[in-house]
């Protein structure tokens, strides 16, 4: 078996992979794994500038331009903001993906988190690495790609702010130390130039890029580290438990 892996990191909106697992893409890219960075949605509704089309084409190129700074392909599921709900054609469509993409690992949206499109996401792409190894589960798309010989593993990322609803910590199991790729995080994120006024009128974040920089701070405190981005991986019967990323990133992670 080969030592290089496919990595899959999908997400609701373009900007979160970014925020929450950037700098441990950008380790997984260091050490020549293939990645791919799959936003449920172009982020149509993001914005108070342009109408959902322009805004959509602008946001999907700068995922794009995020993706190309560590090496990753990037992919829209086309989706539509606050439209991506848990039903069969969307499962369908998700598991197409996965078996387009074929990843040995999956990272992707917490299922608590602020956003219901976050949350959405994440019991969308755990229940389809389970139904993409079915072979008889169709997903009626053009030309289908074969079922997954296995289900991948699953990672879960923290969700904003590293909180529930309640504001309650929601704790990592491990914490990746992103420090040494710190810089490669931020530019990922500062592709998303259309973000910035849009945040600061709906979400009162006077600097974007300054938030992101305070969670990853306050998650690598968590390990006694400078920057650090958390997981979890998911354990639930028969997903597998074997911990593959982990070892991926080796001295780069503080088990908590
Ligand atoms: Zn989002």
């Amino acid at each position: 078996m080969s030592d290089k892996k496919r990595i899959l990191a999908i997400h609701a909106h373009p900007d979160d992979s970014e925020i929450f697992a950037g700098g441990t893409l950008a380790l997984l890219a260091q050490r020549g794994h293939a990645l791919t960075l799959v936003t449920m949605a172009p982020g149509d509704c993001g914005t108070d500038e342009y109408d959902a089309e322009e805004i959509s084409r602008i946001r999907r190129e700068e995922a794009r331009q995020a993706a190309v700074l560590i090496g990753a392909e990037y992919i829209c599921a086309e989706f539509r903001d606050l439209a991506i709900f848990n039903d069969d054609a969307s499962r369908r469509r998700v598991v197409e993906i996965l078996r387009r993409v074929r990843p040995d690992i999956i990272l992707t949206s917490a299922p608590v988190d602020y956003l219901c499109d976050h949350e959405s996401t994440s019991v969308l792409v755990r229940d389809a690495c389970f139904c993409a190894s079915a072979p008889n589960y169709a997903t009626r798309a053009e030309n289908p790609a074969a079922a997954l010989k296995a289900i991948p593993h699953l990672y879960l990322m923290d969700p904003a702010g590293g909180t529930d609803r309640d504001g309650n910590t929601v704790h990592p199991q491990f914490v990746v130390d992103v420090e040494s790729v710190f810089q490669t995080k931020w530019d990922m994120l500062a592709c998303h130039a259309s973000q910035r006024n849009w945040l600061i009128r709906q979400h009162g974040m006077d600097d974007y890029m300054e938030t992101m920089r305070a969670w990853s701070s306050a998650r690598g405190k968590l390990a006694g580290l400078v920057y650090g981005e958390g997981f979890r991986q998911y354990r639930g019967h028969p997903y597998p438990q074997t911990p593959l990323l982990q070892e991926l990133l080796g001295t780069e992670v503080v088990r908590l």
